[in-house]
């Protein structure tokens, strides 16, 4: 159980890093991390308070049947939808916040485009808006769905390379290769999704840079060939 221990200790930091980022309002938000050799989820509680929060009340969830084990406590509501995408995308770590203006680009529908070299340094595109969930979807299975629908917006992406979701109406999900990576993904996301909102109210963008451009930005932090930073340093928000 000593690698759950340490699974919770990285799932409860990183839900405090995301209190401390501000993009928290209440209780709205949640961090996640898994172990996939153990194939277990972890998670923050159901409406517990930041400040009495403790590592000890993480909930650990089985990644494969979804149900809670050995807790007192529940786990998030959100945790069906964290399921979904652990399930279908390579990460190690999902935030959800409702962190204002990527909600309100998610309740207009709108997409965060990729319109210069700030986004690019992060998304290797537009960060998507998902479809309206249906009334089917929302009545039976909603958190699940959502997951579902995540995984959906994704058909034609790579999660990997644009670590982050709008949901219609609802807010934004990011991922990461671990919980603290998740959350620098969703500070980053607050940062470029008000960055989206004042370049609308100047007018839009007069021209999508160049897919030269965008690369040039994504690729000399990520990937193989990466050498933004120090050798010895992951690239930071
Ligand atoms: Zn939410």
């Amino acid at each position: 159980m000593k690698h759950l221990d340490k699974l919770k200790q990285e799932v409860f930091r990183a839900n405090i890093a995301l209190h401390r980022s501000g993009l928290v309002f209440q209780t709205f938000g949640n961090v996640s991390g898994v172990d996939r050799e153990a194939g277990v989820m972890a998670i923050k509680p159901s409406g517990v308070d930041y400040a009495h929060l403790r590592a000890s009340h993480m909930v650990l969830v089985d990644l494969a049947t979804g149900k809670t084990m050995a807790s007192k406590l529940r786990p998030s509501s959100d945790t069906p939808s964290h399921l979904e995408i652990y399930r279908a995308f390579p990460c190690g770590g999902i935030v959800h916040t409702h962190s204002r203006h990527a909600t309100a680009l998610a309740q207009c529908r709108l997409a965060i485009r990729c319109t210069g070299t700030t986004q690019a340094d992060y998304f290797h595109g537009d960060v998507p808006v998902t479809r309206p969930l249906t009334r089917r979807e929302v009545v039976r299975n909603y958190e699940k769905n959502t997951g579902l629908l995540i995984v959906e917006t994704f058909r034609r992406l790579d999660p990997a390379s644009i670590p982050a979701a709008l949901v219609a109406n609802h807010g934004p999900f990011c991922w990461g290769k671990d919980p603290l990576e998740a959350v620098r993904h969703a500070k980053v996301l607050e940062f470029v999704a008000e960055m989206e909102i004042v370049a609308r109210l100047l007018g839009g963008s007069k021209g999508k840079p160049a897919q030269y451009l965008i690369s040039k930005h994504f690729l000399r932090k990520h990937g193989k060939g990466a050498y933004y930073g120090q050798a010895a340093e992951k690239p930071q928000a």
